[in-house]
């Protein structure tokens, strides 16, 4: 306590001594014989003291043409200390906060609404994790992957054509899930598929494998797995506990071309995500979320990457060139 106030003190005293000096100014100013000087000697004759003193006062107290430093020692007034609070700091940092305030709003506008917390988190299916369910020796999987409405479905169409592929979109398995009578994750899917986002990977996994299975038992080891790994987590985890792939196949193509493609489908399509709203939400899924599973594979050496923007028979001579020797 007592270095407090010996800390305080001189600064307080300071701060009282200079109060008195600045208001008790204007009564020095008054004992001054400013008129006499100034009637009866030239201004070059006078001390440069008295020249500031007289200066001040003819240019009144908000006047900043003080010549500081001419009076000095111990009693001599010091010049008048602005004290009034000034407003432009205040001003500058309201004007700061409200920039800063109105830059908030704007980033929270822009980013996409976080999922609502969903309580059937803790009932999502269990992957096992005693590694791949199938080997890659008989089990054969292509995944195909590109933006929203590329036409990954129309391609996979023709390829189970003229391969004997067994297509499964992930999409689709997710839509019939919704509807579904007896599920838990109708209400997930639709929530996920609306905003764009990805449906947890446990979810999506298991009706993949599910469906896999199936077709095994019928004999068929040939897939196109269509619209997915669309996050690294899906595609590490299949890999890690259903099979690994062959390779990723590509579709690269412009959001415009996408965009056209989407509002056409979305006339018949009945789908919920085929609107304007959720298109954008697509897009940003895709380019945030499912290009990172792209540059993955394609870091291993395990992407076929095919023009995308042209018509459909364009492209499928494109894809038929590129993967003829791997389908051997
Ligand atoms: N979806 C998902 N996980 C997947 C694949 C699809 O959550 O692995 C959801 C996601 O919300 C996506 C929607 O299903 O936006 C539609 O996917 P689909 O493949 O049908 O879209 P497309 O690429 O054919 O336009
Ligand atoms: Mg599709």
């Amino acid at each position: 306590m007592k270095s407090i106030m010996k800390a305080v003190r001189p600064a307080s005293l300071q701060f009282v001594s200079r109060t008195i000096a600045t208001r008790s100014l204007p009564s020095i100013r008054s004992q001054l014989p400013l008129p006499r000087y100034n009637c009866l000697r030239p201004a070059s004759s006078l001390s440069p003291a008295v020249l500031s003193v007289a200066r001040r006062s003819t240019l009144g107290s908000n006047s900043r043409h003080y010549t500081t430093g001419h009076i000095s020692g111990p009693g001599a007034p010091r010049p008048p200390k602005d004290n009034k609070l000034k407003a432009w700091p205040f001003i500058l940092i309201f004007v700061t906060g409200a920039v800063a305030f109105a830059a908030v709003l704007e980033n929270r506008k822009d980013k996409p609404k976080p999922m609502p917390p969903t309580d059937t988190s803790k009932s999502l299916p269990k992957l096992r994790d005693d590694g791949p369910v199938f080997s890659p020796d008989d089990v054969k999987v292509i995944f195909v992957l590109g933006g929203p409405g590329v036409g990954k479905g129309t391609q996979c169409a023709n390829l189970v054509k003229d391969y004997h592929f067994v297509h499964l979109s992930a999409g689709d398995l997710l839509r019939e899930e919704r509807t579904r009578s007896g599920t838990e994750y109708g209400e997930l899917i639709e929530t996920y598929i609306k905003e764009g986002k990805i449906v947890p990977m446990e979810v999506t996994i298991v009706l993949l494998e599910n469906a896999m299975k199936k077709s095994i038992e019928a004999g068929k080891h040939k897939f196109l797995i269509d619209g997915f790994p669309r996050q690294m987590d899906q595609a590490l985890k299949f890999e890690e506990v259903v099979v690994p792939s062959q390779f990723t196949l590509f579709f690269d193509c412009d959001e415009e071309t996408m965009t056209k493609r989407i509002t056409e489908r979305g006339k018949t399509s009945g789908r919920s995500d085929d609107n304007p709203e959720s298109m954008l939400k697509r897009f940003r899924t895709f380019n945030e979320t499912s290009m990172p599973v792209v540059n993955y594979f394609d870091g291993q050496k395990k992407v076929v990457k095919v023009d995308g923007a042209k018509s459909v028979d364009a492209v499928y001579a494109d894809v038929k060139a590129h993967i003829a020797d791997r389908l051997k």
